[in-house]
């Protein structure tokens, strides 16, 4: 298929491939759109035509799984790293025109709860959050634009409170703060999952991450102007909140239920105040639910993509990395190597340390370990690892601040070595096989008239 472009186009498709729900009853939108869209996250992505009552449809769980990436892209499983890389390498430019259905309905007066339906997900979430919202923003300086997702807690009518970690987005606000003028942003929600992902991608200060959007898409993307500022936002969006990031001003924000499966602590946060809401004539919200597969594939495919990238630099022997989903996509990487050098495959977990700070368990395989088993990857820790020889410990790293086991981001990295050792004899480390196991086809092979009749079958 050619690659999805737009949230309707990929909602086509998961359609067409019975990976859509379309939920039937109306739902509350505290905590039962939730329930339900994890309970069916990986099988169906799921569509609530009138949540809590609100003619605004949801959608969430649309990457499910990691196959369905791929089918987004237009390419084969094994080629999503390599074509991610590929596009973050090869940024195409966005092509501005004069309008976008972005922007039939126009509301200026602000009134977030009325005009969306914004869920609260989790238990203990401090209450309803857009967690889906490219939050775009502009260099002060250059005009450069940055896009990255925030949590976006609904604080009042017109006010979200948001959580900024000391990236891209924070760097561009501190420079307007510094003159204590507010940084204007746009929250565009409703995009296809390659713009998505591409939001995820680790480049540089002033990379536009909607130009890797382009290059994934294989045109570039189309943008209009807000009405409000100079930012520039997708033309197919569903929808979009102008706003403003306010200076010299903080409030209290969170819990938020996190990719780790753990809440996200409340403390004061910066502001962004909203002055106009745009969308489609019966635009989708999409919402992405705490911890849901969704929520740790769109970390875990750029970051692999990076990681990658950076250890076949320096180390030729690495054929592939994986983040497990267990791992919750950010923490734990399984590398697979390939005639490595005596002592290489330690270098390796060194590398791997170094490659991204939110890496903390590091375990590398030989090239007979299927790194997207986590039964195949604990097995060969299981029979070619030893503790005392093989394991590897980093103390007080920089790790993930939502590491609820480490101090405030700062622990410890552990590296297993679980490849088979270079002075091994030879036969000791022979995996075992069955003959033809592979070739087996079970509808050959099985009597399916028989219907499992082993008493007819015996005397026939
Ligand atoms: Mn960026």
């Amino acid at each position: 298929m050619q690659p999805v472009t737009t949230l309707r186009g990929w909602l086509d498709h998961l359609a067409q491939h019975d990976r859509l729900a379309i939920i039937r009853r109306e739902v509350a939108l505290r905590h039962e759109l939730a329930a339900i869209s994890k309970r069916l996250d990986g099988r169906y992505a799921t569509f609530f035509p009138r949540p809590g009552g609100h003619p605004m449809p949801v959608v969430s769980g649309l990457l499910g799984d990691r196959r369905w990436i791929a089918d987004a892209m237009g390419v084969a499983g094994d080629a999503v790293l390599r074509h991610f890389s590929a596009a973050a390498a090869n940024p195409l430019p966005w092509r501005e025109v004069a309008s976008g259905p972005a922007q039939d309905v126009v509301h200026e007066h602000v009134d977030l709860a009325q005009q969306l339906p914004i869920p609260t997900h989790n238990e203990l979430d401090s209450g309803p959050y857009v967690s889906a919202g490219l939050m775009i923003s502009r260099n002060p300086r250059n005009g450069r634009q940055n896009v990255s997702i925030h949590r976006c807690q609904v604080s009042g009518p017109d006010e979200f409170g948001v959580l900024l970690l000391p990236r891209h987005t924070n760097a561009y606000f501190e420079m307007a703060e510094r003159d204590n003028a507010p940084l204007p942003v746009a929250i565009v929600i409703g995009m296809d999952p390659l713009t998505m992902l591409a939001s995820q991608a680790i480049v540089p200060l002033d990379h536009d991450e909607l130009e890797i959007a382009g290059a994934l898409h294989g045109t570039p993307l189309e943008v209009v102007k807000c009405g409000t500022s100079e930012v520039r936002v997708p033309a197919q969006a569903e929808i979009v909140l102008e706003g403003r990031v306010l200076p010299g001003r903080r409030a209290p924000e969170g819990p938020f239920g996190e990719f780790p499966q753990y809440y996200g602590e409340r403390a004061d946060r910066h502001i962004v105040k909203i002055d106009r809401i745009t969308h489609r004539r019966d635009a989708i919200f999409h919402t992405i639910v705490g911890g849901a597969n969704e929520h740790l594939l769109l970390g875990a495919i750029p970051r692999e993509a990076t990681i990658r990238g950076l250890l076949q630099r320096s180390f030729p022997c690495v054929q592939d990395v994986h983040l497990s989903m267990g791992g919750v996509g950010r923490y734990v990487l399984y590398v697979r190597l390939r005639h490595q050098q005596p002592g290489e495959a330690r270098n390796v977990i060194f590398g791997a340390f170094a490659a991204h700070y939110d890496v903390k368990h590091v375990i590398v395989v030989d090239d007979d370990v299927d790194i997207h088993d986590p039964r195949e990857v604990e097995w060969a820790v299981t029979t070619r690892a030893q503790a005392d020889r093989d394991l590897i410990v980093a103390s007080h790293t920089q790790g993930s601040k939502l590491d609820p086991s480490a101090d405030h981001g700062i622990g410890a990295k552990m590296g297993i070595d679980a490849t088979v050792p270079h002075d091994a004899p030879p036969g000791k480390f022979t995996r075992i096989r069955v003959p033809g196991e592979e070739a087996v086809d079970p509808a050959q092979v099985i009597d399916a008239a028989a219907a499992g009749d082993w008493r007819r079958a015996q005397s026939a």
